[in-house]
């Protein structure tokens, strides 16, 4: 007989987003179970971090001391040799405001060690953590998701019935498609990606020694980063016509490649390729850009790779799945306080609205970014049309590229969150309007006066706590 577990939010997938989405609904009071098919830690690409989740996110989930102390190289920018100057350029993210002080740092983390952080967080603040346990299908009711099957490494088979299921399982799951619509692959971005490890690699001087360096070069563009002294994760991005090339024998293809690149042939020079471990292999990755046509139907939310990724240039995939993980959780942390269909519906477009926009601000910008015959100036400038930012050209850029261009305070200054929790919560009085077709979500400390603006006319804004949705007090 099928064992059956009944609970509030069950996520599928234990990696950044499944764990942000899980602790941050966990830490409400809610009942969480996490499936994870692997047992951690376990490989994964997407090494290099921005601001937005370093010193936003991350805070909000209460790791920053365990990452400080896993001492991740401090990444302070980008370094590329890109577009028409022959002549690398440097941006470092503390020239915006937005990033002040020490929020203008991000890190370079080996991701089986960064994901190990936040899936133990999530354990410890409540969340039912159950690895090697593999989702196979979705259960639904009336139209609506209500849980998932599972199976564990022994073969046991298990029902988990939710009240909403997150698909935070990656681009290798076939869950999302239960979400109804297609996944539509980028026509533009259809590159392929060949990567592996290096020890010894030369850094770049200080202070940007932890910069992720990206060199453009005939066929595509090299990503070079320092995880640690020792370890650089070195990959290449090619164009599609260059598939051929990468047939056959990998390690002959990436060397041939890293000969074609000067500046990182030199880097390299005196490097040796790690050929055991989970860094020994050379791996491969194709038609990683697209977005899903749903995010969200009743019961099933898509967050991070689930529902979009976009080409990693800017190293945008984990803001995008901790971000998402953010905005879902307060969908459905405002949905169990007691809702009903039309403001669920409210609650999930909010959630769907302001994901798409941030990836759309990277896939537009990215599009103009790969037009490789224009300078920084224009990219920048590009970056202030994209966001429709008042800012300069150049901030405008850093502030997109550091996860920062939303109207997001959790993105740039977590830390007026988390004094508010500290301070107010308890004297918060929840209201939920559940006849009313208004979501009253609102604290009686009478501090709304720092409310942020809806994106749209009739949206939403984050809650004073950061973890729910509100309705504008002033419309
Ligand atoms: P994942 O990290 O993929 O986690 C999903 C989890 O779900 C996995 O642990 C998986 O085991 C589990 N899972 C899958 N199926 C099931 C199932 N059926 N049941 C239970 N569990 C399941 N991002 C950056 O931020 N910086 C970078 O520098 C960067 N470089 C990249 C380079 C390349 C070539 C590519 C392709 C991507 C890169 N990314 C980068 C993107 C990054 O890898 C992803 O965006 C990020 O890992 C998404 O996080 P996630 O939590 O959504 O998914």
């Amino acid at each position: 007989m099928t064992e059956t577990i009944e609970t509030d939010v069950v996520v599928v997938g234990g990696g950044p987003c499944g764990s942000t989405v899980a602790t941050l609904v966990a830490g409400q009071g809610h009942r969480v179970v996490l499936l994870e098919k692997e047992r951690f830690p376990r490989y994964q690409i997407g090494e290099s971090l921005l601001p937005s989740t370093v010193q936003g996110i991350c805070r909000l989930l209460g790791v920053s001391d365990e990452l400080e102390a896993a001492g991740f190289p401090l990444k302070r920018g980008g370094t590329f040799r890109w577009g028409v100057n022959p002549e690398p350029w440097t941006f470092a993210f503390g020239i915006s405001p937005k990033f002040a002080g020490t929020a203008s740092t991000a890190y370079q983390v080996e991701r089986m060690k960064f994901d190990q952080i936040l899936l133990d967080n999530a354990r410890r603040k409540g969340v039912d953590v159950r690895e090697e346990h593999a989702v196979n299908d979705v259960l639904e009711e009336d139209g609506r998701v209500c849980g998932v099957t599972c199976t564990d490494a022994s073969g046991v088979r298990r029902e988990i019935r939710a009240k909403y299921v997150v698909d935070a399982s990656g681009n290798t799951s076939r869950i999302h498609v239960k979400v109804g619509g297609k996944r539509q692959y980028s026509e533009f971005f259809r590159n392929i990606a060949l990567f592996g490890y290096f020890l010894g690699g030369k850094r770049m001087p200080e202070p940007v020694s932890g910069n992720i360096l990206a060199v453009a070069f005939e066929h595509g563009w090299f990503w070079y980063i320092p995880l640690s002294d020792e370890l650089t994760s070195v990959g290449v991005v090619l164009h599609p016509d260059a598939l051929e090339r990468i047939r056959g024998d990998r390690e002959r293809a990436l060397m041939e490649l890293i000969a074609e690149c000067p500046m990182i042939a030199d880097y390299l020079s005196d490097a040796k390729r790690v050929t055991e471990g989970p860094y020994g292999e050379i791996r491969v990755r194709k038609d990683y850009s697209y977005i899903q046509e749903k995010f969200w139907r009743p019961g099933l939310v898509l967050a991070g790779d689930a529902a979009c990724f976009i080409d990693p240039v800017f190293s945008s995939g984990v803001h995008l799945a901790t971000y998402s993980a953010l905005l879902a959780a307060r969908s459905i942390n405002t949905a169990l306080r007691g809702v009903g269909t039309a403001e669920e519906t409210t609650l999930f477009e909010e959630f769907e609205l302001r994901y798409r926009q941030e990836y759309s601000r990277f896939h537009d910008f990215l599009v103009a970014f790969y037009d490789k015959h224009s300078d920084e100036q224009s990219y920048f400038w590009k970056a202030k049309k994209v966001t429709g930012s008042a800012a300069s050209e150049v901030q405008s850029f850093v502030d997109l590229v550091g996860g920062g261009s939303s109207d997001e305070r959790a993105l740039v200054d977590a830390g007026s969150y988390l004094d508010r929790r500290d301070g107010d919560i308890d004297d918060m009085i929840w209201q939920v309007a559940e006849a009313g077709a208004r979501i009253q979500v609102q604290a009686a400390t009478g501090s709304t006066e720092d409310e942020q603006v809806p994106i749209r006319s009739g949206g939403l804004v984050p809650s004073p706590d950061g973890l729910h949705w509100s309705v504008p007090t002033q419309v």
